[in-house]
């Protein structure tokens, strides 16, 4: 056996010896007490004592019960019995001992099953169920007990009611009185620390024992028992449930005790009597205190309670008031019932502007002007609302109210129904939103005045571009014409410089413009299908001749793996290159400019086309790099500073970049050179009125070529370019170097087709160079120059003495370059000039025909005049539209220029007029506006009033003559 069972062996045993001893001893007292007839005791104890240890350690005790009941049974019949009955009055022990076990293990059981808890005597409840169901247990004991005497022949069967009566109630006056006490004996403790009251106790408990001595005692009636009962109810009182157990048991035990000792006082056939009345009595008193003193606890536990609820109450209250109060929002509680305010905040008295006591008399109709902003009536309207919150709805909406003074209040309402019993409450928040409504009011203005501002913007934009562009018109346009006029050198130089001059302002005037129409987000992008390479050479060739002064080779290198066509908006395309290129010619002085374009990635019918403009110039200061794409900003700001410019260029050049998806970028390195890489996307043209390019004719395949270029760059194009179409290119870098190597030639019987010379490279005007190469230069080998932009007088020169058969310009097309070759291949004079433009120029020359001018402005009359008599054709001047239509009416014409703004009737209205009567005669003169108007949209309203084309002022006359020419064109 292992320690741990064996201790646990041993508490068990000490566990039931000590129970089963103190069983025995309780017992042996209850005997004492026992009165004849039947050695009955008036109070049994011990059941309590037995319901308190099973309640307390558990069924387990039952062995320790029925021992030490067997030895307090055993013990009474041995004095009682003879040796005759020894035997059964043994039997009677043992056989009584399972009826108290019973009855204490189903007292516990029941006790455990009904009561809140086995040691609570403070509920009514609690101490009924004790009592019942303790009722119920007894009855185990006293049966089986009385059964057994009986049977055993220690009490006649006469008897057995009686012994069953005495008995069970003996047994449940014990428990009614030990229980309780026992179990609640804990509660001392409170006693204890309370002296003045343990002092009352005490005095108290002697009091009632002395009371109960003098009536036991028959010193006074019987009658008077019921007095002590005063003792218990003060106990009840003053104490509650374990002081009146106390009380009780200290009365019953006295009384019990008395009686016992004293039966001897009373007749024997009195006894059952009095040992009856003495248990009723005992059990209730035992009963009416713990009852009473389970009541007066519940009623003070409820009193607790309800003065707690009370002050949660109270602080609820407290806080829900400074909630209201606090509240920013006018609050007030509408009683529906009643159609009164039953509570209003502060803010309510502030907003109507009455006190609480007059607010709380008003009725909601009187805090309302009679209509509200909708025209409805406030009565109805009310109603209305009120009616949405009381079906559970939380209306919001904005409300005019009406102070004490009368002034209307704009408010927001909110509307809610709060529960409520028997009443309906709806509690209305108001704010006034006065000062709302003022700042949105502000807002609006604000917000007109500020479009009102953009729209005089817009109109001021458009003004100064037509006001400043009228007056350039005729100071361009006169100077030009003075240019062809015959005058003196000095005159020309101050002349050019004026043309100079003019065009430089114009080229402000426009990035001024553009700029505020990108940043006014006016600037349209268009979408159209446009050659690249006319894109690219038709810009350089813009700037070939400047460059061609300052000595910097301007070259433009087109891969020839990029789409021929693409499809978007050509012109600003051409503008990001213009401002590109200009500026790397302006900040080159010797060296070259390149303009590299490249295919990058191709997607769903898109590429991205890289451009780079790299130049052998200045270069960018390396802080200076981050802001050149800002408007008017400038890497070099010194007042000594060697290069104009407003500093806006860049900075359209990356709005248009950003607006085509694109992205721009700028490496440069300090007298080196700079780079500006760009990236745009575009559309590829599947237009099929484009032309494709076309495979490449081998008419060239095989042809020996020497090439003299000194540029390197160049070389390296036209090598490319070359060897594209099958031939076999020499290149050397000067005019003795190609001697040699014609010489060499010679020498290994080899022969060059073809010769293509730089102008400058060959010791242009040289005799000698040109002796040599004739003696060189086999026959039938043809030679084709590279000119300088400008045609110079050397160049012509060079030409004829070298005897070439065909000449280019500069900087090089790789299609007129081999267009060129071919032509002198087979013997050809050279296409000078690219297609489109030869095409244009024949376009230009029109046959004179009659033009109306409609023109306010005498200096631009003038110089339309001069303009266009030059041409050969008839002018007719109309001061302004009015008089332009009229003229339609007395003439025709074969063309009409008509200018916008005009006195009298603009020129849209006067197009308009023009159509109109066309419509009746079926004819149609081509009208062309001629306007200042460079604005966004003028284009637009031009081509709608019924126009057919639109030139912007001042007059680029190439492009008069081009626009003349399309207009005349049969169609
Ligand atoms: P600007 O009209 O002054 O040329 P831009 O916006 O075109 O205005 O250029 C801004 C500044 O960036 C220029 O003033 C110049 O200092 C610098 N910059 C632009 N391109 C070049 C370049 N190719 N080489 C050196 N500096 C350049």
């Amino acid at each position: 056996m292992s320690d741990a069972v064996k201790k646990s062996w041993l508490s068990f045993l000490t566990e039931t010896l000590v129970i089963a001893t103190a069983y025995w001893i309780l017992a042996r007292l209850g005997q004492i007490v026992a009165i004849h007839p039947g050695n009955v005791t008036p109070v049994w104890a011990v059941s309590g004592l037995a319901l308190v240890v099973v309640l307390r350690r558990g069924y387990r005790v039952w062995p320790a019960l029925w021992l030490g009941n067997f030895l307090g049974n055993a013990h009474a019949f041995v004095d009682i019995s003879t040796s005759a009955n020894a035997a059964r009055t043994i039997a009677a022990g043992i056989a009584i001992g399972p009826g108290d076990v019973l009855q204490a293990c189903l007292g516990a059981y029941l006790v455990r099953r009904c009561c809140t808890s086995p040691a609570a005597f403070h509920r009514v409840r609690d101490v009924v169920c004790f009592s019942v169901t303790q009722t119920v247990a007894c009855l185990s004991s006293s049966t089986l007990g009385g059964l057994a005497l009986c049977c055993e022949s220690i009490v006649p069967w006469s008897s057995f009611g009686y012994t069953w009566l005495t008995w069970y109630l003996g047994d449940f006056v014990g428990v009614i009185l030990v229980t309780p006490f026992l179990l609640m004996w804990h509660d001392i403790r409170r006693l204890v620390r309370r002296p003045g009251r343990l002092f009352e106790t005490s005095l108290m408990l002697l009091l009632a024992l002395g009371t109960s001595v003098l009536i036991f005692s028959d010193t006074v009636p019987s009658t008077f028992r019921y007095v002590t009962l005063l003792f218990v109810l003060w106990a009840a009182f003053r104490e509650g449930s374990f002081v009146v157990s106390a009380t009780v048991l200290v009365i019953a035990s006295s009384a019990i005790g008395l009686i016992s000792l004293g039966h001897r006082h009373h007749a024997p056939e009195n006894m059952a009597e009095v040992i009856l009345s003495q248990q009723l009595f005992a059990a209730v008193i035992a009963i009416t205190g713990l009852v009473v003193a389970a009541s007066l606890n519940e009623l003070k536990t409820a009193e607790r309670r309800l003065v707690g609820t009370m002050s949660d109450l109270q602080l609820s209250e407290a806080r829900f008031k400074a909630l209201v109060e606090n509240a920013t929002e006018a609050i007030v509680l509408l009683d529906m019932d009643r159609g009164r305010f039953i509570e209003v905040n502060r803010n309510a008295e502030r907003l109507f502007g009455l006190p609480r006591v007059e607010l709380l008399k008003k009725h909601p109709a009187d805090l309302s002007p009679p209509t509200q902003a909708d025209g409805r009536a406030s009565a109805e309207a009310a109603q209305q609302q009120i009616m949405r919150a009381i079906e559970g709805e939380s209306p919001v909406f904005e409300w005019l109210h009406r102070s004490a003074t009368g002034d209307i209040i704009p408010c927001e309402v909110r509307l809610v129904r709060l529960p409520a019993m028997n009443q309906q409450l709806v509690r209305a928040s108001m704010i006034d939103i006065s000062n709302r409504r003022k700042a949105e009011e502000e807002l609006r203005s604000a917000k007109e005045s500020a479009e009102a501002a953009s729209r005089s913007k817009s109109a001021f934009l458009a003004n100064m571009s037509h006001e400043i562009r009228t007056p350039m018109n005729g100071i361009l346009g006169m100077s030009r014409l003075l240019l062809d006029t015959d005058v003196t050198a000095e005159q020309r130089a101050h002349l050019e410089t004026v043309v100079e001059s003019g065009d430089a302002l114009l080229s402000i005037i426009n990035d001024i413009l553009d700029l505020s129409k990108i940043e006014a987000d006016k600037l349209e992008l268009e979408s159209i299908p446009f050659s690249l390479e006319e894109l690219l050479f038709g810009t350089l060739e813009t700037f070939a001749i400047k460059a061609d002064e300052k000595g910097v080779s301007l070259i433009g290198d087109l891969e020839p793996a990029l789409p021929g066509f693409l499809v978007g908006d050509p012109m600003r395309v051409r503008q990001i290159l213009l401002n590109l290129v200009s500026n790397a010619i302006k900040f080159t002085t010797v060296g070259e400019v390149v303009v590299t374009v490249t295919a990058g990635a191709y997607s769903n019918g898109k590429v991205d086309v890289n451009f780079v403009v790299a130049d052998t110039g200045t270069g960018i200061p390396e802080d200076r790099l981050a802001r050149v794409f800002d408007s008017f900003e400038q890497a070099d700001t010194s007042t000594t500073r060697k290069f104009g410019g407003t500093g806006l260029g860049l900075a359209i050049v990356s709005h248009l970049v950003d607006m085509m998806g694109g992205q721009i970028d700028v490496r440069s390195v300090p007298d080196e050179g700079s780079e500006f890489h760009v990236r745009i996307p575009f559309e590829v043209s599947t237009n099929p009125d484009v032309p494709a390019p076309g495979a490449p004719a081998d008419d060239l395949k095989g042809i020996h070529i020497l090439i003299v270029e000194s540029n390197t760059t160049i070389r390296r194009i036209l090598t490319r370019v070359m060897v594209d179409q099958g031939m076999v290119p020499k290149l050397v870098a000067d005019g003795s170097q190609a001697l040699s190597e014609l010489r060499l030639a010679e020498d290994e019987n080899r022969k060059f087709e073809m010769l293509l010379f730089d102008c400058q490279s060959p010791c242009p005007g040289d005799l000698e160079f040109a002796r040599d190469l004739h003696a060189l230069k086999n026959d039938a080998a043809r030679l084709v120059m590279m000119l300088s932009p400008r045609k110079k007088r050397e160049d012509v020169f060079c030409c004829d003495r070298l005897g070439a058969t065909g000449y280019l310009f500069k900087p090089i097309r790789p299609t007129v370059l081999l267009n060129v070759l071919r032509a002198a291949i087979h013997g050809e004079s050279s296409p000078t000039l690219s297609g489109k433009q030869a095409k244009l120029k024949s376009e230009i020359q029109p046959s004179a025909v009659k033009i109306l001018v409609a023109e306010d402005s005498v200096v631009n009359q003038r110089l339309m005049q001069i303009l266009l008599k030059k041409q050969g054709h008839e002018v007719v001047l109309a001061n302004d539209g009015r008089a332009a239509v009229l003229e339609t009416r007395k003439q025709s014409f074969d063309l009409i220029l008509m200018d916008i703004q005009m006195p009298e009737m603009d020129g849209y209205d006067a197009a308009r007029a023009i159509r109109a009567d066309e419509r009746a005669s079926n004819s149609h003169t081509p009208i062309i506006a001629l306007t200042a108007n460079a604005m966004i949209g003028d284009r637009e309203k031009c081509l709608e009033a019924g126009m057919d084309n639109y030139l912007t002022k001042p007059i680029q006359v190439e492009q008069l003559f081009e626009a003349i020419a399309l207009a005349l064109k049969p169609k």
